[in-house]
């Protein structure tokens, strides 16, 4: 009985880090406790920095807040890359409370009333089958209990791959590359967006834009991490 019950838990969840690959005793959660010790914060000071640096100029992102800071040969790269490539869904919703932890943690200023993930296009939804922000948000949200939704903001165009390109290309290559679908759930309501990686911060600025130029009061932001 007791082997049968651990061998259908066994089926479900990941047995292997997605940090570090060791394997995990039951109950463990998906990340052991050495991994996520690992990935380093994203301190106050540096999130200071990076919202001037991404968002106060252009002025749609009210205010911004980052979990941890990304290094593309660090544990958080395994764990995304697990996320997005393996389909390990659970993470999402692991680092998706996470985040909501660190919302909680240093923020009560923020008043939320719908979450939302940057949308994938749907070619590139239907390639990968799913957008790994969606498991974020859904973790996020029943953290803070708030709704969320997947249907309001619409990416319409499919944009090139960012990473050769610089800021003000980045900017470009996202204009016009998003739609909001449900006008009215936005209408005068504060917006959290949602990003795994927040590299320049274009895509979030530009989906911000639209949101405001769309009726929303204010819209913050936040991702798992911040790039290095
Ligand atoms: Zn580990």
């Amino acid at each position: 009985m007791k082997n049968t019950f651990y061998t259908i838990l066994d089926f479900f969840l990941p047995r292997y880090c997605a940090g570090c690959s060791k394997k995990l005793s039951f109950g463990e959660p998906l990340i052991c406790s050495t991994c996520f010790d690992d990935i380093p914060p994203a301190d106050p000071d540096r999130i200071e920095i990076e919202f001037e640096r991404k968002f106060e100029r252009s002025n749609f992102v009210q205010d911004f807040l980052s979990a941890y800071v990304y290094e593309s040969d660090g544990t958080l790269h395994n764990i995304i890359h697990s996320l997005k490539y393996n389909k390990k869904f659970r993470l999402g919703i692991l680092l998706g409370n996470k985040l909501a932890e660190t919302v909680k943690g240093i923020n009560n200023k923020w008043r939320i009333d719908l979450i939302l993930a940057i949308p994938l296009h749907h070619l590139k939804k239907a390639e990968r089958g799913f957008n790994q922000s969606d498991f974020i948000v859904k973790g996020m949200a029943n953290s803070l209990k708030i709704p969320y939704s997947n249907k309001v903001l619409k990416r319409i165009r499919f944009t090139e791959s960012q990473t050769k390109l610089n800021l003000s290309e980045r900017a470009q290559n996202v204009s016009g590359a998003f739609q909001v679908r449900q006008k009215k759930k936005i209408n005068g309501r504060n917006i959290l967006l949602v990003d795994d990686v927040i590299t320049t911060g274009a895509t979030i600025n530009e989906c911000a834009k639209v949101l405001i130029e769309n009726g929303a009061n204010k819209v913050y932001s936040s991702s798992i991490a911040i790039a290095e």
